[in-house]
Parts: C-alpha cells; sequence; structure tokens
C-alpha cells in the first residue's frame, strides 16, 4: 500500500512538473491549469468569455487596489534593473523595436524558419512554443515559413541563450541597428555583383 503510493506520489511528480517547466507559473496570464486550458481550446467560445472575463477581473482589480499596482510596478523595475547589463535582454529589446518598425525587416530579410508579423491589432493565437495563448494578445508574433497556422510568441522565438539562430540567414552576428543596416546593404552588393559578374 505505501509502495503504490510513493509510486503514485512519484509518478504524478513526475509528469506533472516536465511539460510546465517553460511555461507553466504561478503568475501565468490565464491562472488556469494546463488540463483546463487544454480543454477550453476545443471550445473557442468558452475560451473566449474565459480570457475576457480573466482580463476584466484583472483589469478591475490594478483599478481599484493601490497595492496590486504597487507590486506591478515593483515588479517592473526590479526586472529591468536586474537586467540593465544582460547584453541578450537589451538586445532583445532592440530586435523587436526593429520587426515592430521597420517593414523591410519583416519582409525581405532571410528568415530561416519563421517571419516575423505584425499585426493591427493585438491577436491571441496559440503558441506552439510554450503552447498557450497569450490573454489580451499581442501585435508581434511569428510565423512559420511553410505552415500558416503555426505561430511562435516573441520569448519562444528568440530563446536569449541563442540569438545568432534567430536571426536571418547573413546576420547571425548582427546586434545593433547600424549593424544590421550596412550588414543589408553589403549582402545587396555582394547579390547584385554576383549578378553582374557574368560576362557582357
Ligand atoms: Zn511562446
Amino acid at each position: 500500500m505505501i509502495y503504490l503510493t510513493r509510486t503514485l506520489t512519484g509518478a504524478i511528480r513526475s509528469t506533472s512538473a516536465a511539460p510546465f517547466l517553460r511555461s507553466f507559473s504561478l503568475q501565468h496570464p490565464l491562472q488556469i491549469s494546463k488540463a483546463r486550458y487544454d480543454k477550453l481550446r476545443l471550445d473557442p467560445e468558452a475560451l473566449r468569455r474565459h480570457l475576457d472575463k480573466n482580463s476584466e477581473v484583472e483589469r478591475y482589480k490594478y483599478a481599484t487596489r493601490p497595492e496590486v499596482r504597487e507590486k506591478h510596478s515593483r515588479r517592473g523595475s526590479r526586472y529591468h534593473g536586474a537586467h540593465r547589463d544582460d547584453e541578450a535582454y537589451q538586445f532583445v529589446a532592440k530586435f523587436q523595436g526593429w520587426c515592430k518598425r521597420h517593414t523591410w525587416v519583416r519582409e525581405q530579410l532571410p528568415w530561416k524558419t519563421h517571419r516575423p508579423v505584425l499585426h493591427d491589432v493585438k491577436v491571441e493565437h496559440h503558441c506552439s512554443g510554450c503552447n498557450w495563448a497569450r490573454r489580451g494578445g499581442v501585435k508581434l508574433w511569428f510565423q512559420h515559413l511553410t505552415q500558416p497556422d503555426n505561430w511562435l510568441c516573441m520569448k519562444c522565438y528568440l530563446p536569449k541563450d541563442d540569438l545568432g539562430r534567430a536571426m536571418p540567414t547573413g546576420y547571425e552576428d548582427v546586434r545593433s541597428w547600424e549593424e544590421l543596416v550596412k550588414r543589408r546593404d553589403s549582402l545587396m552588393v555582394t547579390a547584385a555583383t554576383g549578378d553582374s559578374s557574368t560576362p557582357s
């Protein structure tokens, strides 16, 4: 009996912890379990109702409870303070800005697996990386080049430990806007030279 309980406990631990390592925390935006979320996904209307209700509750708490606002602001400045000297963190912020502001970055660069797509309004795609929908949605998503229904959120597309992998072909080591523009120009020249180098 004891043995069975132990086995069961072990099994629960090993199966419940692993899939949540990447995406689940107490602060998860949906405030529901993975199992409940998976069930809700099958019923888009129920999921919609849940998302709406949840944002209303959060907005109400934010508007009416000063301690909730303080907690948000403390968490925000602590996070930014802790990452002030973090090169990868700073780069993610820059990268996001380039993708949002410049159409040529989104549409003309040789992206490898996904390309950035900027929606006019916030959209709640299901992220195939963290396997959740983001409540309230975001405008910038990364769409798979050959599977249009496959989306990644910014966090999943650009893992901080391997920035080069997420960059377009030929841009792997680029970390600043100046470098990006310079690289584009030099690659364009190379391409043009390559074209015109055929004997005339
Ligand atoms: Zn994600």
